[in-house]
């Protein structure tokens, strides 16, 4: 019996196209799953979706703004028609508005969190009901550090990476007779697209988030690729709830 063994598990990816879900959909993709990348971009999607093929799995792109629910409904639905089943289910797409607190309109705070959070909490509630069919899945959801910690200049981004914990914890309590795991991921700083942005934005950020991480590194986004690969099998089973941070050590310094 092989604990990581994905054959024939299908996996929806958010955000796969790219960075952090890029290196988890590798993690999947090589240990079997046929991975679905959902996200808004078709050329970094193709490129990913090629990536992906090359290691030897099945995968496509669905095209999905996961701030639209009625669209993150259909989704789901348009996977079950093409690959029928779902068996792992990946909330990563993520944004930040980066400013003061105090400066934030209604539309820029209600945009992250409904990128961030309620995306994620529809396609829960649309993966439901397959999974259970089925008799069981996994589902996946990216925190952040500032599900621990708070951000100044990040209040909608760290409302949503806190309430992603929560969310976890509450579905998998009321999924986990259902077989369906519910856990989370909290990467720390990984060098992908958005920390980039956020580097040449914040001064002095690059050796600041090297001097704090223990690991004295920034992460890659194949760092990621094998708790996703646990978090979607067998092996994590009874695991259910989880917050599990991957950051080099960054959270649990004082
Ligand atoms: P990237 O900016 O590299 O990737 C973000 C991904 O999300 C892209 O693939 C993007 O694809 C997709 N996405 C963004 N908005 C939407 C949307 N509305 N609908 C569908 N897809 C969307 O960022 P990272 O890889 O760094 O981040 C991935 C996740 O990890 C996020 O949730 C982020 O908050 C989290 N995270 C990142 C950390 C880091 O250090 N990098 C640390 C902690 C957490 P497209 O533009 O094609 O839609």
């Amino acid at each position: 019996m092989n604990l990581f063994d994905l054959t024939g598990r299908v996996a929806v990816v958010t955000g796969g196209n790219g960075g952090i879900g890029l290196g988890m959909a590798k993690g999947l993709a090589v240990s079997g799953a046929a991975v679905v990348v959902v996200a808004r971009n078709p050329d970094k999607s193709a490129a990913a979706v090629a990536e992906l093929k090359a290691l030897g799995g099945k995968s496509a792109f669905v095209a999905l703004d996961v701030a639209d629910a009625a669209s993150c409904r259909a989704t789901v639905g348009e996977v079950l028609d093409r690959f029928g089943r779902l068996d792992i289910l990946v909330n990563n797409a993520g944004m930040s508005i980066r400013k003061p607190a105090e400066t934030y309109e209604l539309d820029e705070w209600l945009l992250v969190l409904n990128t961030n959070l309620t995306g994620a909490f529809v396609l829960c509630q649309a993966a439901f009901a397959p999974m259970k069919a089925q008799g069981g899945g996994k589902i996946i959801n990216i925190g952040s550090m500032m599900s621990i910690f708070g951000g100044a200049y990040a209040a909608p981004y760290s409302t949503s990476k806190g309430g992603i914990v929560q969310l976890t914890k509450s579905l998998a309590t009321a999924w986990a007779k259902d077989n369906i795991q519910v856990n989370a991921v909290l990467p720390g700083w990984i060098d992908t697209e958005l920390t980039r942005r956020a580097r040449e934005q914040v001064h002095g950020l690059n050796e600041r988030v090297l001097a704090r991480t223990p690991a004295g590194r920034w992460g890659v986004p194949d760092d990621l690729a094998g708790i996703a690969a646990f978090l979607a099998s067998p092996a994590s089973d009874f695991v259910t709830g989880a917050a599990i941070p991957v950051d080099g050590g960054y959270a649990s310094e004082f």
